[in-house]
This record gives C-alpha cells, sequence and structure tokens, in this order.
C-alpha cells in the first residue's frame, strides 16, 4: 500500500486524506502545528510539531513513499530536506516561487503571462516612484504571506501612499495596478508524471470581504475567454516544469482578455465545486498527479454552484436543515469547533439541473440571514 505524506494539516489536506482512504493510499499528515483539528480521525498518522522539529522530519520521511503541500507556506529548508528525502511535488522550487509575490510576479513578467502592471517596492520612495508609473487607482500587497486579502491597501491618490506604507508595517511589497475587471475565474490544472497535462472547467469566483464566497461552473464568459484561460494556466504549468496541482486565478478584463493574479500550488478554495461536479475532484486529482497515477477525467458532470461556509454565516444547530432541505445541496465539514468570523468552516455544493446558482443564492441567503 502507497503512503502519502502531507505538508499542513487544514481542511484541503482533510479532503486529500479522505480521497486518499476511499483509494486505498495512507496518509501521514504533519500539520506544522500544535493542533490540526480538519485532519484529526482522518489522517491515518498525524505529526502535531513545528516544520523546524528534526524528530518529526524524521518520523515523516521515514513513513512516507512520497510528499505533497495543502498550503504554500511552510519553511523553504523544511520544503528542500523533504524532496531530498522522499520526493516533494509539486517541487519544492514551484512552491518557493508562489510562497513570495514578487518572485512569482517576475516569474509570470519573464515567461510573457499576462498578469497586471507590478513594481518591486522596499522604501516609501521606491513606493513614490512605482506609484507615478502605475497609478492613479493601484494596490499594494505585501510580498510574502498574504492571502484572502490581508496585507492589501487600495491606494487612489498620493496623499494615501504614507498611510499605506505605514499599513504594511514598511514590508517588502508589490505595487500592482488595479484591474478594472468584469470577473474573477480560475482554473485548476494537474499535469502528470509523463508532461500529461488536464484542465479542470473554469471557475468563476465571487469574493465578500476579499474572501471566497461562491464559485459558479461553469463560468459565465465567452468561449474565447474560457480558452485563453485554460491555455494559459496550462502553459503555466508547463513553463514552471509542475508536477501535482496548480490552481491559477485571474482578472478578466472587460476587454475579455484574461490577467492571472495569482496562483497556489495545491488545490483551491475554487476547485472545491469539482468533489461534486466533476468525473473527479481536485483532491483525487492531486492525489493521482503525485502518486504517478493516471490523471482522471476532468469532465464537468452538472453545472455546480459553491457556497463556502465562513464563521459569520455558519451556525451548525440552526442551519443544517436549510441546507439538507436544498435540492441537490451537499454539505462538506471541516471539523473545525472554534469559528471565528472569517473562518472557512465548511461548503456547500449545489448539483443537479440547470437552476443551481438560483438555489445557491437561495440558500446563501437564508444562512446569511
Ligand atoms: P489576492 O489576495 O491578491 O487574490 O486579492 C484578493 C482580492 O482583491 C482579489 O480576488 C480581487 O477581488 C481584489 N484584487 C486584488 N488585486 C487586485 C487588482 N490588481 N485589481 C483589482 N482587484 C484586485
Amino acid at each position: 500500500m502507497m503512503t502519502l505524506g502531507i505538508l499542513g494539516g487544514g481542511q484541503l489536506a482533510r479532503m486529500l486524506c479522505l480521497d486518499a482512504r476511499r483509494m486505498g493510499v495512507r496518509t501521514v499528515v504533519w500539520s506544522g502545528t500544535p493542533t490540526a483539528e480538519p485532519t484529526e480521525g482522518v489522517a491515518d498518522i498525524l505529526i502535531k510539531r513545528n516544520f523546524d522539529d528534526a524528530e518529526a522530519h524524521g518520523e515523516f520521511c521515514r513513513q512516507v513513499d512520497v510528499a505533497t503541500v495543502e498550503f504554500e507556506n511552510i519553511p523553504l529548508e523544511t520544503l528542500k530536506s523533504v524532496e531530498a528525502a522522499v520526493g516533494l511535488y509539486p517541487s519544492a522550487e514551484s512552491i518557493g516561487i508562489s510562497q513570495h509575490r514578487s518572485r512569482e510576479k517576475t516569474f509570470l513578467k519573464d515567461h510573457g503571462i499576462p498578469c497586471a502592471p507590478f513594481a518591486l517596492v522596499n522604501s516609501i520612495a521606491e513606493l513614490e516612484a512605482a506609484y507615478a508609473e502605475i497609478g492613479p487607482t493601484t494596490v499594494l500587497k505585501t510580498a510574502a504571506f498574504g492571502y484572502d486579502g490581508k496585507g492589501q491597501v487600495k491606494i487612489t491618490s498620493a496623499e494615501q501612499l504614507k498611510t499605506a506604507w505605514e499599513s504594511v508595517q514598511g514590508e517588502p511589497s508589490v505595487l500592482e495596478g488595479f484591474v478594472d475587471f468584469q470577473c474573477e475565474v480560475s482554473v485548476l490544472v494537474a499535469r502528470g508524471f509523463d508532461g500529461r497535462c488536464l484542465a479542470f472547467p473554469v471557475a468563476e469566483n465571487e469574493h465578500r470581504n476579499h474572501i471566497l464566497d461562491l464559485t459558479i461552473v461553469p463560468a459565465r464568459v465567452s468561449a474565447e475567454t474560457l480558452a485563453e484561460a485554460e491555455a494559459t494556466a496550462i502553459r503555466l504549468a508547463g513553463e514552471l516544469d509542475y508536477r501535482g496541482l496548480l490552481a491559477v486565478e485571474f482578472f478578466v478584463e472587460k476587454s475579455g482578455r484574461v490577467v492571472v493574479n495569482e496562483m497556489a500550488p495545491r488545490p483551491h478554495n475554487s476547485g472545491h465545486y469539482t468533489m461534486n461536479g466533476c468525473v473527479t475532484s481536485q483532491f483525487e486529482q492531486q492525489l493521482r498527479s503525485v502518486c504517478g497515477l493516471p490523471l482522471g477525467s476532468a469532465e464537468l458532470l452538472s453545472d455546480t454552484v459553491m457556497v463556502n461556509l465562513l464563521g459569520d454565516m455558519w451556525n451548525p444547530d440552526l442551519q443544517v436543515d436549510e441546507i439538507h432541505a436544498t435540492e441537490g445541496a451537499k454539505l462538506h465539514l471541516y471539523g473545525k469547533s472554534s469559528p471565528g468570523e472569517r473562518r472557512k468552516l465548511g461548503h456547500v455544493n449545489v448539483v443537479g439541473g440547470k437552476d443551481v446558482e438560483a438555489r445557491a443564492r437561495h440558500l446563501k441567503g437564508k444562512l446569511l440571514s
């Protein structure tokens, strides 16, 4: 029996473990934290120790045949030593690129992949110079460890530069041109050991307070835009010489042209729709690509809308009935017991029939009320 090692113990690891168990693959999760509720009782072995713990490193590597990650913010030294010991997919190099906005943006630019205009800024003077080039409407983002809109500030006039710089606490940052988009879409691609690459159907994403709220599939954009997003994601995976699952987020400009916002070297919240909407889930596909199995079909079985369950709209005692009473609603919970406002506690996929969006929006309205 094959054993898959997973770095990180959150909900993405949980859902990967569940698919692995179904497929007869053992899992060892190294959470990097003292608690890892989502993978408790789901991983075959759970190591709840920091990523710089040498003993944990030995225990993890001794037991696994190959390793992958469920999030990118893992110390590069840990990634490299796991890679050397057992093999890591995606590679430490690919993960390292997406750990840092400046490395990611530079990679995109160097490989001719469209993204918003940007400049790397390390001081207020550099920020002022970059703003003069890219302004007037821009977004300043810290280069490291940003997600869900954290470490981001919109700047629309030169007077705001000083306050913006203070708000990122002088951290190395990226100033980006603001994209006046018609919508945001994402593409998940898997690239196997033989270089074969398969894209899942393009997903359209709506955010609430900078956090993903709804994913609608198929995305409601032109056939040209769908093809361009898919081709760009596949090209990016090729340029990275990637193996594993890659998520690519795009802005769709008013013209229909796509520009890459960011990428993630792992399954993605916007790919949860695949769990009920596609022949193969994104987690099964990650497992297949990492473990050297043939990729599964990414065909869409049903129009699907995914609703994220955030801490501010989820009270299991009151609301579970609403979900079960909604036709075609499939509930996925992450086993988290302390609901923070912005915490992702689970999601619902609404499938079957042509009115999935109406059913999903109705359900969301009920959950928020
Ligand atoms: P990020 O964490 O970079 O994915 O940003 C979170 C959200 O902020 C995105 O999904 C967009 O809705 C918005 N955003 C970020 N960067 C830009 C940009 N350059 N132009 C327009 N909107 C942006």
